[in-house]
Parts: structure tokens; C-alpha cells; sequence
């Protein structure tokens, strides 16, 4: 209600306000107009009058002329409506006083006509009704007061020819102002709506560039202003740019619900903002990730904010009364020379951030000048794969899988091998990498997976071939049904068909890790956990898993020969497997003295160069005769 009735008083102010405009040269005009007319008879009571007569006239025409200058330069546009009409109110009776005065001294009944002009000239000059029904009453009380006192015949007449004029001149100049006002108003309506455009437009613009989760500018607007400021170096030092990844965001909104992990992000953006230093603007640019700009001198002040806030970011968070734990990885990166885009800045920090998080989470990792050359080789790895035929140049060759117990090959890891004809061997450690960055990993495995499957059709019944597959693999449904339905065409029993994924993957995303799992297993395949121990090795969630075999990381298995230590690793986690009824697969033996430790440790599966390096499809053809031939002297 206060609302509307201020808009109305809004309105009619600005109405106001725009009446005095437009009126104010009218009264101005039409008081230089009293002026000129009254110099005009000063200079004609001269010739025309004498003695007493003379002085009367010209001292009042004089002075009405004075006073009608003196009064058009008394306001301006911005004067009030109020005096717009004191103003013309003076203008009027100026008129009348020189007229009154003029039929007192010589009335005349022919010149009766100039109180009806009157009548028009002071109505239409109104810039109000009231004032153009008061000067109305005035004039005609004054013609009739002459009238009565000089000639009372002619009352009666007059008194219809005054009512009628009078009656028209207000008719005119009510329709004058109606006029003026209208248009006054559709100029007001314009202006209005325009204003409200404006404020919507810039509403809009404001909720395009900003998170409405955390109010903080968003990854358009921080990119907006990496632009901005990458020609503009700050008063001291040089710009550099920290990107921030939550450790840990997703299993507390999965665990404790999107209402709990938006508190959560709001929560981290406070603490962000706090720890950041004043100067600095900081971006929810994604899900789980901050980026900030701030000025430094030096590059250990960057290395230690970004420090700083790995370190605010340990202590719990409390929301909706949970106790919550995450963490925060950071990469920092600064500007080289002053005239270094920020974007580029944005690039090493974002690489620095991969870096961070492949390390270790919650640390903070600095772009060095190493990563730089990282980097271009990554650049050169990501054309020459966009560009090069993968079928011609993606090569698949198989790594045997040593059952100690039945002392015989029971399946291949097929590996991939890419020969670039732009640069040459590339390892898959390398490539797959890039290749899952860059999306175009989808394809990579699909044309990996035909060749594999195409070379173990010819092979023994009785051997099984393992297949790695990649995060985004498994976490896009699309994908999944691709593979299941590549290995579908094959023909192959899918039960002969192991996939392998890593521990990290599964980590990363529980949920749908076992969703897509459980469609693979589903499907008849066995999937096999990857580099078990290296990542999470959450113990919790493996007997929950659909994986039939894990695989122990090579890491664990160098110096288990010498070390105590390792070996006792090996043995808890051989046991641990097998009381989770799955099989256990020691990766990395390469010696002789790690496969005797292993197999003392109990281990009935080895993989690793001591039982065979990675091979092509020929060779495996032809280690698989040789073992056929070999079986065939033993039982001979
Ligand atoms: P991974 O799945 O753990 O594969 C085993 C890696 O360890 C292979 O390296 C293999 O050559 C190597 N290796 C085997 N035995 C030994 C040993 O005794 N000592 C040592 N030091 N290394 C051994 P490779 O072929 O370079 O592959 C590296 C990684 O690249 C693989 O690790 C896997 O994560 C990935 N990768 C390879 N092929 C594919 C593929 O077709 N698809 C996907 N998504 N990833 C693949
Ligand atoms: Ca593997
Ligand atoms: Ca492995």
C-alpha cells in the first residue's frame, strides 16, 4: 500500500516538475508581453495625456512593465509549481490594475471589450484551473462593479456576454492543459517504462554474472575479469590467480543431501572470502570450485595463501548441525610479466590445481616452470590425438595374468600402444590421460576394445582377457551401453570378458561407479579393481563393490623381498581379499625374488614382467602353441 501510494507521489511530483518545464516560457512570454505592451502606452500616455492625467498612467504602466520584467526573471525551470502560479497570479492582476485604474479615470463603454480579452488572455494563461477561475471571477466582478457604477443599462448584457466568455475561455484553456498534460503524461509513461527496462535489464545482467547460490560472481564474470585486468597490473606487484577444488564435496551432498551441501558451499564461500586478503575477487566458477585474483610481490606470498586456505579448509564445518569434513586442493599461478593474459594465468593455475590433486588432496601446488613444459607436451599430445586416425595408429598388445597355483597363464591384460606419426611412441600413461580431459576418450577405448576383441577370439577357451576402462567410461551411461554392446557383437562369452577399473575411480563417485558396475556384472563380465591401495582404499566400501577380483598395486610389491614392512602389507591385504571372497591378483613382480615373496605370502595370482612382458596378439598366439605343444610332450 506505502508502496503504491509513493509511486502515485512520485508520479505526480515528476507531473509537476514537468508542468513548471513546459509551462515556464508560456508565463515568461506572456509577462514580456505585459511589458511590451505596457512600454508601448507609456509612449502613447505621453502624447495622448498632460498634468496629473500623465503622471497617474505612465508611473502605473512604467511600473507594470518594471514589475512584469522583473517577475519573468524571478524563476526558473526548476521553480515550484506554487509560485509558477504566484507568478502568473501577479502577471493578472497587474492587467487588472492598470485596466481598473484606466475605467476610473475615463470609462468608456465601447472599450468595455477589453475586460472579455482579458477574460481570454488571463484563462488561457493559467497554468492552473483554480487560477483561471479566480482571474476569471476577478475580471468580471471588476467589469461589473464598472459597469454598475458608470452605465448600469448595459449590466444585464454584459453580464451574458462575460458569463459566455467566461464559459469559453475556461473551456479553452482547460482543454490547452488538458493538452499539455497528456502529453506531459505519455512523456512521464515513457520515462517510467524505460526505467523499469533499464532495472530489469540490469536485474538480468546482474543474475547472468553472479552464483545465486553464494552471491559470488560466476565463472563468466570471473572470466569477464581476468579480461578486464589482464591490461591493467595492480598498484603493487603482479596478478596471480589461485583455483580452489573442494576434497571430498560430493560424499557429503550425497551422503547428507543437496540442502546440506549448498549451506556447505555458502559456508566455504564466507570462509573463502575471509581468508582471501580484501583486494582480492573472488568466483565460484563450478560445482566444488573457487578461483581468486589477488595481487602479489612475491611468489612465496602466492604460495602461502594458497596454503592458507588448504589449511582453513581442514577444520569441520557445521551445518544444519552436522559436522562436516571436506578439504580444499589449490593451484596457484602468476603472471611472468605484467602483460601476461590472465587467462593464461588461469590455465597454469588450473594445471598446477590437476597437479595438486594427483599428489595428495588438501594441498596447495604452485605452477612451475617445468609444468610449463608439461603442459606443451600435454597441448601436442591433445592435436596429434584430434588429428591423427586412431584406428591406423591406436595398437593393442596383452600382458599374461600367472595363476601360481594351477601354474598356468589364465588371462591377458590387453594394453594399449599409440605410435603417433606426429610424435612418435606415446605411453598410454601419457595419452589416456590426455585423452580423458580432452572427452575423447570414449572413442579411444571403443577402438581399443574392438581390436582387443577381435585378436582374443582365436585364443584358448580357457583363457580370460582384462580390459581397462576409464572414468568417463563407466560414469556416462551412453558409454556403458557402447561397450556392453561392442562386446555383445563379438560373440565372446562375457564371462570371459574382465574389466578393470581403479580404485580412484570408484572412489570418486560411489553411486554411480556401482551403478555402472553392477550393469557391466549384470551383463556377465567380472570387473577387476585397479591399483588397489594407491588411492582411498577404503576397505568400507569394498565388500560392497560388484568387482570379483582386486588387483594390488605394483607399488607395494617393489622391495617386498628385502623389506618386512612390505610384505606385511601384501599379506594383510591378501587375506583381507580373500575373506571377502574375491580374487587377488599381485601386480609388478619382477624379479624372481618378488614372486618366491609373493607366493610365500600366499598369493595364487602374479602379473608383472617376471611372468611376461606386454606382447602383440602374435606373440601371445605363439606362447599359447608353445604351452599346448608343451602339455601335449608332458601327458606324451
Ligand atoms: P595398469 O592398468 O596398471 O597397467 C599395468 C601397467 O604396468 C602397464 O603399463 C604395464 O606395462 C606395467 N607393468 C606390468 N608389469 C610391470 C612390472 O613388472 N614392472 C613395472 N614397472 N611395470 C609393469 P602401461 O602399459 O604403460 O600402462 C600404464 C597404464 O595406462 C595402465 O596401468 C592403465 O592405467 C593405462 N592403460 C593402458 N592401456 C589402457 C587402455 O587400453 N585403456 C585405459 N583406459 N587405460 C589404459
Ligand atoms: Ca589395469
Ligand atoms: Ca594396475
Amino acid at each position: 500500500m506505502s508502496k503504491k501510494t509513493n509511486t502515485y507521489e512520485k508520479i505526480r511530483t515528476s507531473l509537476k516538475r514537468e508542468a513548471v518545464i513546459a509551462y515556464s516560457p508560456i508565463i515568461r512570454i506572456y509577462l514580456l508581453f505585459i511589458a511590451a505592451y505596457y512600454i508601448l502606452v507609456t509612449s502613447n500616455h505621453f502624447s495622448s495625456e498632460s498634468g496629473w492625467g500623465l503622471v497617474g498612467f505612465a508611473s502605473l504602466s512604467i511600473f507594470s512593465s518594471i514589475a512584469a520584467i522583473l517577475l519573468s526573471n524571478s524563476f526558473k525551470d526548476n521553480t515550484s509549481f506554487t509560485k509558477l502560479e504566484i507568478v502568473g497570479a501577479i502577471g493578472n492582476t497587474l492587467l487588472l490594475i492598470n485596466l481598473q485604474y484606466y475605467y476610473m479615470l475615463s470609462y468608456d463603454s465601447d472599450r468595455l471589450v477589453y475586460y472579455i480579452l482579458m477574460v481570454i488572455i488571463t484563462s488561457i494563461s493559467s497554468v492552473s484551473r483554480r487560477l483561471g477561475v479566480a482571474s476569471c471571477i476577478l475580471t468580471l466582478a471588476c467589469m461589473f462593479i464598472t459597469i454598475q457604477r458608470y452605465e448600469p443599462s448595459l449590466l444585464q448584457t454584459y453580464v451574458y456576454i462575460g458569463a459566455a466568455s467566461a464559459i469559453a475561455a475556461l473551456g479553452v484553456s482547460a482543454l490547452f492543459r488538458k493538452t499539455i498534460f497528456n502529453v506531459l503524461d505519455a512523456k512521464l509513461y515513457a520515462a517510467n517504462q524505460k526505467e523499469i527496462a533499464v532495472a530489469a535489464a540490469e536485474k538480468a545482467t546482474h543474475l547472468a554474472i553472479t552464483d545465486s547460490l553464494t552471491r559470488l560472481p560466476n565463472r563468466r564474470n570471473f572470466f569477464d575479469l581476468l579480461a578486464q585486468h589482464s591490461s591493467h597490473p595492480p598498484k603493487k606487484g603482479r596478478w596471480a590467480v589461485l583455483m580452489i577444488d573442494l576434497d571430498g564435496f560430493k560424499p557429503v551432498n550425497d551422503g547428507y543431501g543437496h540442502q546440506v551441501g549448498d549451506k556447505l558451499l555458502v559456508a566455504v564461500a564466507e570462509r573463502l572470502k575471509k581468508e582471501l586478503p580484501g583486494t582480492a575477487s573472488l568466483a565460484r566458477i563450478g560445482g566444488d570450485e573457487f578461483a581468486a585474483l589477488i595481487a602479489i610481490t612475491s611468489g612465496d606470498e602466492m604460495a602461502s595463501a594458497g596454503q592458507r586456505i588448504c589449511d582453513v579448509m581442514k577444520t569441520p564445518f557445521n551445518v544444519d548441525r552436522v559436522v562436516v569434513h571436506v578439504g580444499a586442493s589449490v593451484g596457484v599461478a602468476s603472471q611472468t610479466s605484467v602483460d601476461m593474459p590472465l587467462q593464461d594465468v588461469l590455465e597454469n593455475a588450473d594445471f598446477a590445481l590437476f597437479r595438486a590433486k594427483r599428489k595428495s588432496k588438501g594441498q596447495c601446488a604452485v605452477f612451475t616452470p617445468s609444468d610449463a613444459g608439461k603442459m606443451k607436451r600435454t597441448f601436442q599430445i591433445d592435436q596429434a590425438l584430434r588429428r591423427c586416425d586412431l584406428e591406423e595408429e591406436l595398437t593393442v598388445v596383452y600382458q599374461p595374468q600367472f595363476n601360481i597355483i594351477e601354474k598356468r597363464v589364465t588371462g591377458y591384460e590387453s594394453l594399449a600402444r599409440w605410435k603417433s606419426s606426429e610424435l612418435g611412441d606415446v605411453s598410454p600413461g601419457e595419452f589416456i590421460a590426455v585423452a580423458e580431459s580432452s572427452g575423447m576418450i570414449t572413442q579411444v577405448t571403443q577402438v581399443l576394445l574392438k581390436k582387443a576383441l577381435k585378436d582374443f577370439q582365436d585364443w584358448p577357451f580357457d583363457i580370460s582377457l582384462s580390459f581397462n576402462l576409464s572414468m568417463h567410461d563407466i560414469l556416462n551411461h551412453k558409454a556403458v551401453d557402447d561397450i556392453l554392446e561392442i562386446a555383445r557383437r563379438s560373440g565372446i562369452s562375457p564371462n570371459r570378458i574382465c574389466f578393470e577399473i581403479t580404485e580412484s575411480v570408484v572412489m570418486g563417485d560411489v553411486a554411480k561407479a556401482t551403478q555402472a558396475l553392477r550393469r557391466l556384472t549384470d551383463a556377465g563380465h567380472e570387473i577387476a579393481l585397479d591399483d588397489f591401495g594407491t588411492g582411498y582404499s577404503n576397505f568400507e566400501y569394498l565388500h560392497r563393490l560388484p568387482v570379483q577380483k582386486i588387483k594390488i598395486d605394483r607399488s607395494f610389491v617393489r622391495n617386498v623381498a628385502a623389506r618386512e614392512r612390505s610384505s606385511q602389507i601384501i599379506a594383510t591385504m591378501i587375506s583381507l581379499v580373500r575373506s571377502l571372497n574375491k580374487e587377488c591378483i599381485i601386480e609388478g613382480v619382477e624379479t624372481e625374488a618378488e614372486f618366491a615373496a609373493v607366493q610365500l605370502l600366499g598369493a595364487s595370482n602374479v602379473q608383472g614382467y617376471y611372468c611376461g612382458r606386454p606382447m602383440s596378439a602374435e606373440n601371445v598366439m605363439l606362447l599359447e602353441a608353445e604351452i599346448v605343444e608343451m602339455h601335449k610332450a608332458m601327458s606324451g
